[in-house]
């Protein structure tokens, strides 16, 4: 992964790419904001970079240089991995011996794993030039783990870098968050994302559309979607939406009900993703406010499904209140 395949992330990578342009980068890093955004690529990017052996400048017209030896520090904007060498090659493949991934085994990230890691770091790198660890989803560090990596940040070993990976701050101890160097990802547009999907994966552009509505802002999100099963979601979906603008309850409590037994909750978020992207599309045609609020009173069972209210409830209740607007009745919304 190279920094010029992440997209829509503009910020985060320049502040990366200019620490290591200025050869001046934390100890540790703590990469935030949604899931599927581009947080590990990029954090396998910074890498990659750190330990390419060929690394290449990039000047201010966005040209490659094999090597910055013909440029001046000013003519050089910033630099990337060759990804030609041993080392980029062996980054990408997770074999690199200096690089290590570190994610929950089974329920949390538990101390034997952060007991090795910390053995690790106090040796130098046996082939880059720095030693990496990606924490992915560091909320999920149990109690002794998130003290083991805080006395590593504490003091920590010559030419070892700590990236910690979250969807957000919550969860992680201040303590550890203090001694990270902060980097905020954000979601990307939706246009964005039917380019890449079109670019990347030829997806036609009526695809690509769906799919990134569907997808909230979530590159990887967007893609998982596009290469599953979404056909009979999509149908339940359309079926659901029919239903409430007929009014036919009968039909739409028995959905509620069968949905409500249904274990799978995966596939129940992806049926209320659908009938969202549906609404979004009608609130583009017609911006009225009415279908704004249809979106938030979705957006709301979602919420209230997460925290484990009684789906069937839920789901009743939102038919019920779609209906109302769509009707033009009395604005009744689900809190
Ligand atoms: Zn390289």
């Amino acid at each position: 992964m190279y920094f010029s395949n992440i997209l829509g992330q503009e910020i985060p990578l320049k502040i990366i790419q200019n620490a290591v342009k200025a050869e001046k980068y934390a100890h540790a890093y703590l990469f935030v904001g949604p899931e599927g955004v581009g947080k590990k690529s990029t954090a396998f990017a910074f890498a990659r970079l750190l330990n390419c052996k060929h690394r290449v400048a990039i000047d201010n017209k966005g040209e490659k240089h094999a090597s910055g030896a013909d440029l001046a520090l000013q003519d050089i904007n910033t630099y990337d991995a060759c990804g030609e060498c041993i080392s980029c090659k062996k980054i990408e493949k997770q074999i690199h011996p200096d690089v290590s991934f570190i994610y929950p085994e089974k329920k949390d990230i538990r101390i034997n794993q952060m007991r090795t890691l910390k053995y690790q770091a106090q040796f130098k790198p046996m082939e880059g030039s720095c030693k990496v660890y990606i924490i992915d989803k560091a909320r999920m560090m149990n109690k002794e783990s998130a003290n083991s990596v805080l006395k590593l940040l504490e003091e920590p070993p010559d030419r070892v870098l700590i990236i910690l990976i979250a969807q957000n701050k919550y969860g992680i101890l201040p303590t550890i968050i203090s001694r990270c160097q902060v980097i905020k990802f954000n979601l990307l547009s939706d246009n964005l994302i039917v380019r890449s999907l079109r670019e990347k994966y030829k997806i036609e552009e009526e695809k690509a559309l769906f799919f990134s509505q569907l997808s909230n802002g979530s590159i990887g999100k967007a893609f998982s979607l596009s290469q599953g099963k979404t056909e009979e979601s999509k149908k339940k979906a359309d079926f659901l939406i029919a239903k409430i603008i007929q009014g036919d309850f009968i039909s739409l409590f028995s959905e509620s009900e069968k949905l409500s037994f249904s274990k799978d909750r995966e596939e129940l978020e992806k049926i209320l993703s659908i009938m969202m992207a549906a609404y979004k599309q009608k609130m583009y045609k017609n911006p009225n406010g009415k279908y704004q609020s249809i979106l938030e009173i979705i957006l709301q069972t979602k919420e209230n499904i997460k925290r484990n209210i009684n789906v069937g409830i839920a789901l009743d209740e939102m038919f019920l209140s779609i209906n109302r607007i769509i009707e033009d009745k009395e604005i009744a919304r689900i809190i």
